[in-house]
């Protein structure tokens, strides 16, 4: 087939700046690939949820961002929590207490905290406000095409790898076919 004339190379594209692509981008660090990393959103961005940020989530990236669990707990609004209590729908109720702490902070701000340390500490190339809407294998790895929000401009990128570190995209990973799935990593060769 033949190729668009502008297109974007990369060693591996990111689809998904929430948490898991963010955490993907850093750990990519050092490793001499280059990598864009892709999220339809604009950030800061809003996400539902429970908002709940247990400590072992940022002591877990510390090798791939020194200083991640100072900074979070310098910059960020947030109140900790050390026990959580469950109702179920009978009305049994369950405490526990958490080993770490926990916070609670807005996922608006936390997701974009984690974006700006991608921005700022990794070679990662952000594309937010890019919507990936379709890709294909091509020779030498996949072809990713996105479309701007404002649906004015698209962008395409050729990858030789491309990562869905997130359970959102499940169109793009669920057509994978042949793709292999490390947790909730789907890497596409
Ligand atoms: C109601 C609720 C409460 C929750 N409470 C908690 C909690 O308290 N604590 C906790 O740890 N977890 C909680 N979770 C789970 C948590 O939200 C997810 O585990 C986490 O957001 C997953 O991160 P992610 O990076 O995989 O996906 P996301 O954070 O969803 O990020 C996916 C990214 O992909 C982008 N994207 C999607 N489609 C496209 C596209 N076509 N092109 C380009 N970009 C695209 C989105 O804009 C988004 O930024 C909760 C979930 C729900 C639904």
């Amino acid at each position: 087939m033949s190729l668009p004339n502008s297109v974007i190379e990369a060693d591996v594209l990111i689809a998904g700046a929430g948490p898991a692509g963010c955490s993907a981008a850093l750990a990519l660090n050092g490793s001499g690939l280059s990598v864009v990393l892709v999220d339809k959103a604009t950030f800061p961005r809003t996400k539902v949820c429970g908002d709940s940020v247990p400590a072992h989530a940022l002591i877990s990236l510390e090798p791939f961002s020194h200083g991640i669990y100072d900074d979070f707990l310098e910059e960020l609004p947030k109140v900790s929590f050390r026990s959580s209590v469950m109702i179920l729908p009978n009305g049994n109720r369950f405490e526990f207490s958490w080993p770490l702490p926990g916070y609670v902070t807005e996922r608006r701000l936390f997701d974009d905290f984690l974006l700006q340390r991608v921005a700022r500490q990794t070679s990662t190339k952000v594309y937010a406000g890019y919507r990936i809407i379709d890709y294909q294998r091509v020779e030498g790895g996949v072809l990713v095409k996105t479309r701007s929000v404002d649906g004015v401009a698209g962008t395409d990128f050729l990858a030789r790898r491309s990562l869905v570190p997130t359970g959102r995209l499940r169109w793009y990973r669920g057509s994978l076919a042949d793709s292999r799935r490390t947790r909730r990593w789907w890497v596409m060769p």
